[in-house]
């Protein structure tokens, strides 16, 4: 029986193409390929991966227009492949469901760790429940959710409410890159730019308790201009 992850890419250039699919089955992943978006489509719906590598420059409609696509039905977590780096680009494709992005050039390793991740917060216990519960552990980092506290190295983090709800919101989409937009509309209910500055006074605060020093990636990594992400201790 094959129990592998299947793994759709979608990606026109033969290079990427052939590399993507090697690194992918060296470490025990299936690969189906495609070069178009409407092939890319037509392999979707015929085999329902488990995750989708999708390349946004696409010869035959743009990849933003998969990703759609894909969306009206599936919840399949999409990583978006782009050349592009502007941020409205990787903001757009988040908004429109990726789960996550890798700007090329990339690594293996970035590129692994994506997968990994994604197919670790998508695996059917994380999807069960909307509010995490019980405990959730990384490295050093422990948090018990129903007890609302943060333990590091054996010691008890104090965190506000509001500090607390963004880390266990973080820590539940471990792994993916939330955009500003959602944290705030998932802490604070409502939609407000102007509220960037008010989860970056949060975040701030968070990461001196957590002692992670300015311009360190210990846990939380921002992603400038897009959001914030929480991640294993060295990936
Ligand atoms: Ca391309």
């Amino acid at each position: 029986m094959n129990n592998k992850y299947k793994i759709l890419l979608i990606e026109d250039e033969e290079n990427i193409r052939k590399f993507v699919t090697a690194l992918l089955e060296v470490h025990g992943y299936q690969v189906l390929t495609a070069k178009t978006a409407e092939g890319g489509i037509s392999m979707f719906s015929s085999y329902l991966p488990d995750l989708v590598i999708l390349d946004l420059g696409l010869p035959d409609k743009d990849g933003t227009e998969c990703l759609q696509e894909i969306r009206k039905s599936f919840t399949t977590p999409c990583i978006v492949l782009s050349a592009r780096s502007g941020e409205a680009d990787k903001v757009e494709a988040l908004d429109m469901g990726a789960n996550d992005y890798v700007t090329k050039p990339f690594g293996s390793a970035e590129l692994l760790a994506r997968v990994r991740g994604l197919l670790r917060t998508n695996s059917p216990r994380a999807k069960e429940g909307k509010l995490p519960e019980g405990k959730f552990e990384t490295g050093e980092l422990v948090m018990d959710y129903d007890a609302r506290k943060v333990f590091l190295s054996g010691a008890e983090i104090h965190l506000t409410q509001t500090e607390f709800n963004i880390v266990a919101l973080l820590s539940a989409h471990f792994g993916k890159v939330l955009t500003y937009s959602t944290i705030i509309r998932e802490i604070w209910g409502y939609s407000d730019m102007g509220s960037i500055k008010k989860l970056q006074v949060n975040m701030a605060n968070i990461r001196r308790k957590l002692g992670i020093k300015p311009g360190d990636d210990r846990f939380i990594s921002n992603e400038l201009g897009v959001g914030y992400r929480m991640h294993a201790d060295g990936e």
